[in-house]
């Protein structure tokens, strides 16, 4: 039983700073990732091979690889692994049930959990309670103007960017000091600045020029493209 190695190449990846390896699967492209590895490092969680595995929702993806142990120390050691392709992955991270456990626990779970699903690209919260942590940017269609061009300006976000929710006001911001201000040296504030009553620095420093002159509605217009002829105009009154 079981497919041999020389079909894959080995790939080392990370997620946040947990080190976890994958196959790619020469022939296709397709990558595959071992269930259990992946479930303790990116998702500490246990996982219960079986309940996958004899389950024909998800076994469609999965297979079994004979691979040489990744562990340096036990080196020439052939082990037989349960697989589950990128595909059938997706899958198991948009259907992941929160555990019962300790807040903090949770909390750092939702963490690795977030970027897990970054990296697979899983964009749907299909949970009644809105995780803290997601691993994609959201919908900003909602937000206040200045949280737009502030993120808009931001250079810094990225696909890998890991937005935290504001306990106060419900929106997502990227899990940096630029919008959660620092409670100590390892911890960020759970309230936005916003919230917090310290606001965002817009990266762009004409924006952030004009908002800090409660220049709020010239920015407004900006931001809704008005004729630009207007904007300079109003602009050099603000710049004096
Ligand atoms: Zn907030």
């Amino acid at each position: 039983m079981g497919d041999v190695m020389d079909k894959y190449s080995i790939d080392y990846y990370q997620i946040l700073d947990s080190e976890l390896y994958r196959l790619k699967e020469k022939d296709t492209g397709i990558y595959w990732y071992p269930l259990r590895d992946f479930f303790k490092k990116a998702l500490f969680r246990k996982v219960n091979i079986t309940s996958y595995r004899d389950n024909e929702f998800y076994n469609k993806y999965m297979r079994v690889i004979s691979s040489e142990h990744p562990n340096q120390a036990v080196k020439g050691l052939q082990i037989k692994t349960w697989f589950i392709n990128e595909e059938g992955l997706y899958l198991i991270l948009s259907n992941l049930k929160p555990l019962n456990d300790t807040i903090r626990k949770n909390q750092i779970r939702e963490k690795y959990e977030a970027a897990a699903k970054s990296l697979l690209g899983v964009t749907t919260l299909n949970s009644s309670t809105p995780p803290k942590f997601i691993g994609f940017q959201p919908d900003l269609s909602n937000y206040d103007v200045w949280s737009i061009i502030c993120l808009t300006n931001d250079k810094s976000i990225t696909q890998k960017t890991l937005w935290k929710r504001c306990e106060i006001c419900g929106f997502y911001y990227p899990n940096t000091i630029k919008y959660f201000s620092r409670l100590s040296q390892k911890h960020l504030n759970d309230k936005c600045r916003q919230c917090f009553g310290t606001g965002f620095r817009c990266p762009n420093a004409r924006y952030q020029y004009i908002y800090q002159r409660n220049g709020y509605d010239l920015i407004y217009k900006l931001y809704q493209n008005n004729p630009p002829e207007e904007i300079v105009e109003e602009l050099k009154k603000w710049l004096g």
